[in-house]
Parts: C-alpha cells; structure tokens; sequence
C-alpha cells in the first residue's frame, strides 16, 4: 500500500511514531526539517496532560496514558527533561479563581523549549530515515483529487509541477496549510463541518515577580472568564521569563510569545483571547480576524505590531512612552500606538473587565505600566469530515479537532491504528 503524508509537523510525526513496514512518502512545503518555518513545533514547546483542553476529540482528551507517553517520547528525542510546575492543582488556588468568576483550567505542563524542539525535529527525522520513510522536502502540495480507489496529488518543487497517485493520504498541513484546506473544501463542499468562531485579544507582559507564585506552582494558568457582556474571555500560553514574538504571515503580522530552556528574560507573558462567535448570514470568521489583524499593521506601518500600556489602553490614548516594564519584543518590530482604534468595544470591554477582576486573585496584574501587544489571534480551521473518504483523512490542527501538539501527535498516532486495524 502506498502512503503519502502530507506536512512534517505533529499529526505526521504522531502518524509515523510508530510506522513500519508501510511504503510512506512524506511530502513537506519547508526546504528542510533544520528550516524555521517548518511546522508549528519549532517554538516553544510546552507540552500539556489534560482532560480539559487542547483538541475536541474524546479518544484523546480521556487517553491521559496516551498523552503522558507523548510528552516521554518528545522528552526522549530532545534529550531534555522538561521544566513543569511543581504542584498538582491545589484547592484553595481553585478556589481563589472560582471566588472571583474564573474556571482554572486543570491540566500539568511540561516544557521542552525552543532551542530543544529544533533537537527534536532533527533527531526523529534521522530515526525516520533510517526506518525507510521516504522525505520530499520544498514539496508544497496544491491540489488533491478523490479518485475510485487512489488520491491524485499535485505538488510543486523548485518551480516543476508533479503529480502522484497514493492509496492513502494523509492531510497533515496544520494552521500553515488552510489554502489547501479551502481548495479540497470548495472542491468537496461535504467534507466540511461548520466553524463560527475565531479567538482575538492581545499578549499581556509583566515582570515574572508578580505572576512568580502562580508560575512556580502551575508553570502555566489557565483560565477563562465569562464577561458581563457575554463574551468568554481566556487566558493562553504562558511563558515565564519569555520573549514576545511576532508570527509572520504572508499578509500580516500578529503577536505570540515563547520561551527558552535555556536563555531566559525577567518577565512573563501570556495572551489574553476572547472569543467570537457569528450567526448568519456571515461565515468567514477567519477573514473578520484577519481583518482585525491588518488594520492593527495598517496603523502600525506596515509589518509591525502595536504596543500600548495597559494604563493607556485603559483611558483610550496612545501610549507615548513606557517605564517600569519593558518590552522583550525587538524594538523595529513594534509601535507604540492604541489599541482601541483596532478591537472592537465589546472586545476592549471584555478584556478589561477580565484583568480588573483578576486583581482580586493576582494583586497587581492591573499596574499601569504593563504591556499588551496586539493583535493575537487564534484561527480555528474548519472540521474536515473523515467519513468523506475512505483514502483522504485529515490529522492534526488542519482537521479542525485539534489545537495542541500532543492532541495532533495523538490524532496521527490513532489515525495510524485504524489503518493498521483495517
Ligand atoms: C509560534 C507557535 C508556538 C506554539 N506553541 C505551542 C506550544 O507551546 N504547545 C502546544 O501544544 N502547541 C503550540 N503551538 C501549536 C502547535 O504547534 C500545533 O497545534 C501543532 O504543531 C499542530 O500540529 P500539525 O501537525 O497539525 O501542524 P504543524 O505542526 O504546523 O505541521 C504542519 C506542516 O505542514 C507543512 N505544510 C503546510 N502546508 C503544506 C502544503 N500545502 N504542502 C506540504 N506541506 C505543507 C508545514 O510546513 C508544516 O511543517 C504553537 C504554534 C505556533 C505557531
């Protein structure tokens, strides 16, 4: 049987874990596994065991022994003993959230770090070339086709076009991969389920001494919070002595924030994310993002991001200058500006109102002087149906059922039983 797998990220690297004897072709866009645009797992790196959070599908969500041996097997090839919280959840921490409207989120985090996901990547790629795991790097796949018993594939390399046919494909292109993911859903309108929704908000920075308890005892909180004017609120990816960073896409440039094992900044950052859900007649919640996003690059001048005090962000005025707190993000990739002219009111609302009461679990969260950067934004890609096709399934954050990479590690390992079972 002829196999094709398509991106080198999680859900492929899940897929592959435990592959043998089986005739696979890996098919990925970036021009090698050491390129930093390959897949979603070259940053950062924190690895979570939970029943609450991280992808949708129950066969993984209630399969702790399955994530706890993902987090061993990517402790294994990045030579690493990740950094974790030194507690389980305690009751009175649980408590503290409740008090004040917060659901703290139950989960144990492991951090493998940025410098060691790169140690990762190369390591399990040697291991897979040794098995007889076939790699076309620089292959972006640009098109698919359902045969009756193949699937057609297109893929361009060094400005050639190719065409292969496989038995099965495995769709593994993760967030990076929505084209291909819009083409195959135009194409099979019935192989998509419905999505309405799309995260936006900000990155919130702060010196690590007021978050040093909450980091020492759970490495990550998190939270969600259901504003008085409806909207849920969340907070996401912690990163204690972090960086901001920006992500670059082709058209414009959000936030998102990392850490290292090794190098490490005084301050802690974290996203602040609330969510957007429409009704119809309007279906393109990843555009009205992307909208939000490019406005904020817009009055930023072009491929920068906006920085503004949370004191400033409260009275609606652009913040001029900053002191007691300053940014981990590179200076030429920011603007010290004002959010409000991008978020929508009920999005400003709601993110105040979450930091105000959350001075009441984390005293001094609220101080003038910390940073929010924005935009961040989290798209969700549409549910792709896997009953569609008997030889075209989607695995990982491009099926729409996962948003982690233990949940998209956990869905290429499960994907490949099936195909083992028959
Ligand atoms: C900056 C950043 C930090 C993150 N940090 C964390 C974290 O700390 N913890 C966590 O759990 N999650 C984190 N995530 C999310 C996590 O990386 C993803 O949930 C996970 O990697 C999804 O796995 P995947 O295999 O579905 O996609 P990916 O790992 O993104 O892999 C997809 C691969 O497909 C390739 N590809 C795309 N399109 C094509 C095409 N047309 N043809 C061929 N190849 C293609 C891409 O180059 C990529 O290598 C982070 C994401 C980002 C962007």
């Amino acid at each position: 049987m002829k196999i094709a797998i398509i991106g080198f990220g999680a859900a492929g690297i899940g897929f592959l874990k435990n592959a043998s004897d089986l005739d696979i072709t890996v098919f990925e866009a970036s021009k090698d596994v050491y390129s930093s645009s390959i897949s979603g797992i070259r940053a950062d790196g924190k690895l979570f065991v939970s029943s609450e959070m991280g992808g949708d599908l129950e066969e993984i969500l209630y399969n702790i022994e399955l994530q706890k041996e993902i987090v061993d097997f990517y402790s294994e090839y990045s030579n690493t003993v990740p950094e974790t919280g030194k507690e389980e959840i305690n009751i009175e921490l649980k408590r503290a959230f409740h008090r004040s409207g917060f659901r703290l989120i139950e989960a144990k985090f492991y951090h493998i770090g940025t410098d060691k996901l790169k140690v990762f990547l190369e390591n399990i790629y040697e291991e897979f070339v040794k098995r007889g795991i076939k790699f076309v790097f620089g292959a972006r796949v640009v098109d698919l086709e359902i045969l009756d018993k193949s699937i057609k594939i297109k893929y361009l390399k060094d400005n050639n076009e190719y065409v292969e046919f496989f038995d099965k494909v495995y769709v593994a292109v993760g967030r990076s991969g929505l084209k291909l993911i819009d083409l195959v859903s135009k194409k099979y309108p019935e192989i998509l389920l419905q999505n309405n929704t799309v995260d936006l908000g900000i990155r919130f920075e702060l010196p690590d001494f007021v978050v040093q308890e909450l980091n020492e005892k759970l490495y990550e909180f998190k939270i969600k919070y259901q504003a008085s004017n409806g909207l849920l609120v969340r907070t996401f990816c912690n990163n204690p002595s972090g960086f901001v960073v920006t992500e670059k896409y082709p058209n414009f440039v959000t936030v998102n924030g990392h850490s290292f094992h090794t190098k490490k900044s005084s301050n802690t950052n974290f996203a602040i994310l609330v969510t957007h859900t429409f009704t119809e007649p309007f279906n393109d919640p990843n555009g009205y993002g992307e909208y939000i996003v490019r406005l904020a690059n817009i009055l930023a001048g072009g491929r920068k991001v906006i920085l503004q005090t949370y004191g400033d962000f409260k009275k609606g005025k652009r913040t001029k200058k900053l002191w007691n707190v300053f940014p981990t993000l590179n200076s030429n990739e920011y603007i010290l500006g004002d959010l409000n002219l991008v978020l929508p009111h009920k999005t400003v609302k709601a993110i105040t109102e979450f930091l105000e009461q959350l001075e009441n679990v984390i005293p001094g969260i609220t101080n003038s002087s910390h940073l929010m950067y924005g935009i961040e934004v989290k798209f969700y890609s549409k549910k792709m149906n896997n009953n569609f096709s008997e030889n075209l399934k989607f695995i990982g954050d491009c099926s729409g059922f996962t948003r982690s990479i233990v949940h998209a590690t956990a869905h290429g390992i499960i994907e490949y039983l099936k195909l083992k079972k028959g």
